[in-house]
């Protein structure tokens, strides 16, 4: 839809890319959709996996977690949506500074957005939701801002709209997703807008207020935002939560 939307304009050049998880049957097919799809639209296609960014296959974390557990407290109890998640953000930016992106535009859908603001919520994280993309009005320094373009569109009709062109589309779920918190929120999405249709919308908005407020509140005053001390990405802690699995990683193998 970008490509329809914008493509043509002399001044945008759109660059497809994805970010390749190592999860067998799962992210491969679905990286040859895309790949396939960039290709029929005549756009470059760029990847960037976890074992390029030094950290290993989730298949192969999945492995390693029981023996991480062991050796730290902290990581006790985390599932593997819990590295995924970190490792995905930070190959997002890895990503977007390869290609030099001045945007970055995230796939997620209005389900995926209520599911995310719910998961804060529902733990107070109220920074962690405020930050949630879009960043346009709020940009982070170093970083390309994300933008959203189908968090108001449900998922429902993205697949409608995805078969009535005839998109190449990979269905299937990750085997490593169960018992994740995200599995609990959508069940409680899915359940909350079939008795009150609107409720993704409303829980959009909701943030939108939210962030409103928080921006009014915090006036000029940052929000706790440094750099790693080892990485230089942008973390709220000395050391970034990624180079803390990373090394967790590393003495795991040995
Ligand atoms: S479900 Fe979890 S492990 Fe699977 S791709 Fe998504 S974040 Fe990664």
């Amino acid at each position: 839809m970008l490509v329809d939307i914008i493509g043509k304009r002399r001044d945008v050049k759109i660059i497809a890319g994805c970010v390749d998880e190592g999860i067998d049957g799962y992210r491969s097919p679905s990286l040859e959709c895309a790949r396939e799809l960039a290709e029929s639209l005549s756009i470059e296609f760029v990847s960037l996996s976890y074992e390029e960014m030094g950290y290993e296959r989730m298949d192969e974390v999945v492995q390693r977690m029981p023996i991480i557990a062991n050796n730290h407290d902290e990581a006790k109890g985390m599932m593997p949506c819990s590295y995924c998640g970190v490792f995905r953000r930070q190959s997002l930016n890895a990503l977007a500074e390869k290609v030099q992106a001045d945007v970055m535009a995230l796939g997620h859908n209005l389900d995926d957005m209520a599911q995310s603001i719910l998961m804060n919520l529902q733990k107070g994280e109220i920074e962690r939701s405020v930050r949630l993309a879009p960043h346009t009005d709020t940009p982070i320094e170093g970083l390309a801002p994300r933008i959203v373009p189908l968090r108001w569109v449900p998922e429902q009709e993205i697949h409608a709209y995805a078969f009535s062109k005839g998109l190449p589309i990979h269905h299937g779920d990750c085997p490593h997703a169960p018992g994740a918190m995200r599995q609990q929120s959508r069940a409680i999405v899915a359940s909350l807008e079939a008795q009150s249709p609107g409720a993704r919308h409303g829980l959009l908005h909701a943030l939108e207020q939210i962030r409103e407020l928080y921006r009014e509140a915090r006036g000029s005053h940052q929000s706790d935002v440094t750099n790693c001390q080892q990485c230089g990405e942008i973390t709220s802690r000395p050391i970034c939560q990624s180079c803390i699995m990373k090394q967790w990683l590393t003495e795991s193998s040995q």
